[in-house]
Formats: structure tokens, sequence, C-alpha cells
């Protein structure tokens, strides 16, 4: 007799638990939480991982990559290709919204944006899909980058400031009315992903050395400190033990992106997770009573939301 798949975790009203994890570019959700998402969709959570746009502008990262497509739409369809590979490695959904790559911008002054690229796009425009997407798939947690967007892209940022606005926004019927939409809908808890806080690379760094591993972190230490990038509060850790082999294979199916005899894989996982064994979040925002002493971390995306947390 076949086994009985173990009942979907619920919140306390009984509603499958849903956890969209919002994303600038595709490869995204394959270097930030994403043993977390493979970890939930594991347990029998509904994960969506959003993709803000099609990563067109992306250079080929990887050496052993071969030749380049020839036009931005062959390098898309490329991206699409791969994305779908490391959805399906992490076992989750995935959704574009379909804006385009603003692309990094290099140079001393820096060079304008590309007409109409997401970082581009007035707010309320850019945002107005993800709400629809909110109260569609009605998540209670939502995942994105911090303010500054964990890094100077211009994606990345306006990926922090969409998703603000749609977890702000998407539970109130009077705003970004569509004709026909979906009934509003209040997510509960929004997180920011910090799996590259100085905090975790300082720490492995340090353990590389005295372990006489070879730490791909050295110059990224004295880049970050000459910098004085403030770190942000971490307030959740997420044990990533047993889903890092998922997130290594989503990150290979970037293959234009990232480099299997590079940085992501330079590290032994056994060595890893003795020194960093999280995937850490900040969480930004709660609509939900969170039950957290100073200096103890939460363990759960949904805490407070499951059934026996106090409402
Ligand atoms: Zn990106």
């Amino acid at each position: 007799m076949a086994e009985q798949a173990p009942a979907a975790p619920t919140t306390a009203g009984g509603d499958p638990l849903r956890l969209m994890a919002v994303h600038a570019h595709p490869d995204d959700e394959s270097s930030k939480g994403a043993a977390t998402t493979a970890r939930y969709a594991a347990e029998g959570v509904e994960v969506l991982v959003v993709t803000c746009t099609g990563g067109e502008r992306g250079d080929i990262l990887n050496p052993s990559f071969g030749e380049a497509p020839g036009t931005p739409e062959e390098m898309a369809a490329l991206r699409r290709d791969e994305m779908a590979a490391a959805a399906a490695a992490l076992g989750v959904r995935q959704h574009w919204l379909g804006f385009v790559d603003s692309g990094l911008p290099e140079g001393d002054p820096l060079p304008p944006l590309p007409e109409g690229c997401f970082g581009l796009v007035p707010l309320e425009e850019a945002a107005a899909p993800l709400v629809e997407l909110v109260r569609e798939f009605r998540p209670h947690v939502i995942t994105t980058y911090d303010p500054s967007g964990g890094y100077p892209h211009p994606d990345h940022i306006k990926c922090h400031d969409v998703s603000f606005e749609a977890f702000a926004a998407a539970g109130d019927p009077e705003r970004y009315v569509v004709d026909g939409g979906a009934p509003a809908w209040t997510p509960s808890k929004l997180y920011y992903n910090h799996d590259f806080s100085m905090n975790r690379i300082r720490a492995v760094h340090e353990a590389c050395v005295a372990a006489g591993i070879e730490s791909p972190f050295g110059e990224w230490v004295e880049r970050r400190e000459a910098r004085e990038i403030p770190e942000r509060e971490v307030t959740t850790r997420i044990e990533i033990a047993g889903f890092t082999d998922q997130r290594d294979a989503a990150l290979r199916a970037h293959a234009t992106q990232i480099d299997p005899a590079g940085f992501f894989f330079a590290i032994p996982r056994d060595f890893e997770l003795e020194v960093w064994p999280w995937e850490e979040y900040e969480l930004a925002e709660s609509r939900v009573r969170v039950d957290r002493a100073d200096g103890e971390y939460e363990t759960d995306l949904f805490a407070g939301l499951r059934p026996g947390d106090a409402a």
C-alpha cells in the first residue's frame, strides 16, 4: 500500500501555509534563501518564487559555459530554461513578473539606466502585478531584500520596494483596484534575506583560515569592511541541513551565471554546515504576535501562525 503523504501544514485556522519568495533576477532565488524554500516545500508548504525581471542583461559569469548567446532574446530564453530547472531542483513553483533587467550600471560617473528597465518603472506601476499575485496566491509569509537591496543593484532595490508596497497594500481593497481582480489579501509576515551578512562571511572566512581551507571570502571581507556597510539585525535562523544538495543543484541549473568550480562551491559542505548551518532573515514587518526574547532567534518563518501559537 502506498504511504499516505503527510498532511500539509496549516495555520491555526486550517489554511495551508503559503510562502512567497520575491527575487530580482533568475538565480537570486538559488543564492539567497534557497535551502529555506526547499525545506518548506518538502514540509508541504506551498512555495512560490517570484522573479521580477528576466535577467536579460546578465553577463555570462561562468567561464566554463562556452559561447554567449547572440541576442538579448536568446539570453532571456536560456535564462527561462535555467530558472525552470532551478525551480524543479528546489521543488517550488515560480512566476515571472515580466519586467526588464536594468543591468548593473558601472563606471564613474555611473551611466543612466536603460529606458524601460525595472529600475525606472514608477513604484505604483512596478508593484501592481505583485499586488495582484499576492491576492491570487495569498501568502502568509513574504521574503525579499532589505531597503538597500542587500547589494547595490537597481533591480534588487526595486525588488525591495515592490515587495514592501505589496505587503502594505494587497490587503487594502481600496488600493490597486483591478476590475475582476482577486479579493484583497493581507500577508502576515515580511522578511529580508540576509545570507551575505558580514557576520556570516567573517565567521566562515575565519573558520576556513583556522582549518587550513582556502577561503573564498578573503577579499570580500576586506572590501566590505572598507565600505563600512552597517550590519542589519538578524531575527531568524532557518536550519538548512539536508537541503544544501537541492540548493546546489538549483545554483548549478543557472549555468550561465554560476561557475561550478567557483565561489559558491569553494567550501566543503559538511564544513560549511558545521560553521554556519542556517539561512538568516530579518523580520521586517509582522501582523501576528511574535514571541522572541532579545538575543534569541526565531527558527520558523511561520512562527506565530501555526496551530497552538498565540494569536
Ligand atoms: Zn540579482
